[in-house]
């Protein structure tokens, strides 16, 4: 279900045929507590999708859920035709593919940011050390930062870090990428820096879902925008018509707020 893009800076940027996720009747609950409620999403290929909703909607564990860090108790999701399933050789198989980049950056604070990022590729992949730092240096220099390989998280800017935190995602080289309010932490002047690699991840055809509250992202970047709220996917549309012509009142209500 391809929308038209209504943002010519879009126009480069394409969503194939080909579904990246599927998520049909899913359901989970904490305990007692029902958090997620009947979700279906079909994610193409490509596709850069925006979630937004008040705080406790749920964003962050339908986020999680994709890549299994949190159960779902009902319904299906499979990503890259891999059912999610409990088998731990498809869990295993998913987040090879799927890129998740948090709010708190959650590099490892002992170790360099080359060290940060190569530490998975050796350890997870057995890629030779060489070529992971080959790789390494080719993304932190995508993200700008290659003259900080040497230097420990602690040393650089919340913005850096962040930034550091996407490359070390991408050495991984998933076909999928998570985002999960990656600028909430940051200082105002971050945040450009952040969203910038950002966009350029979608330029070069990232699929990519992130929960953000940056509504200029939104509408630059994002191919649809989906509203949730109280455990459901309320809204979906084409951030032209979703920003400028709501139908739910509860959308209406949460865009009146952060507009
Ligand atoms: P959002 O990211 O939209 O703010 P979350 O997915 O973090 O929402 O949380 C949705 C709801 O689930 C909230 O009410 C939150 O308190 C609750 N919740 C989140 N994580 C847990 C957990 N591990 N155990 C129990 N309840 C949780
Ligand atoms: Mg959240």
């Amino acid at each position: 279900m391809a929308m038209a893009d209504t943002n010519p800076a879009q126009s480069q940027m394409k969503v194939s045929d080909e579904v990246a996720i599927t998520i049909t009747g899913m359901n989970k609950w904490y305990g007692q507590f029902h958090v997620l409620r009947d979700i279906d999403l079909t994610v193409q290929r490509g596709e850069r999708i925006v979630i937004c909703g008040p705080s406790g909607s749920g964003k962050s564990t339908l986020i999680r859920c994709i890549n299994a860090l949190e159960e779902h108790q009902q319904g299906s999701i499979v990503v890259d035709g891999v059912p999610l399933s409990s088998d731990l050789k498809n869990i295993d198989k998913i987040r090879s593919e799927v890129g998740m980049c948090f709010q708190h950056f959650n590099l490892f604070p002992h170790l360099t940011i080359l060290e940060n990022c190569t530490l998975a590729p050796i350890w997870v992949r057995k890629t030779p050390k060489k070529e992971a730092e080959e790789t390494a240096m080719y993304f932190l220099e995508k993200v700008k930062i290659p003259d900080q390989a040497n230097k420990y998280p602690g040393q650089l800017s919340g913005g850096q870090q962040q930034r550091v935190a996407i490359a070390r995602s991408l050495c991984m080289k998933p076909r999928i990428m998570l985002f999960d309010e990656p600028t909430s932490a940051l200082d105002p002047e971050m945040i450009k820096e952040v969203l910038d690699t950002m966009i350029q991840l979608a330029e070069e055809g990232m699929t990519m879902l992130c929960v953000t509250h940056e509504m200029g992202f939104a509408r630059q970047v994002a191919n649809r925008v989906i509203f949730m709220d109280a455990g459901q996917i309320v809204e979906q549309n084409a951030p032209e018509p979703f920003f400028t012509n709501p139908q739910n009142d509860r959308t209406k209500l949460f865009l009146s707020q952060i507009l």
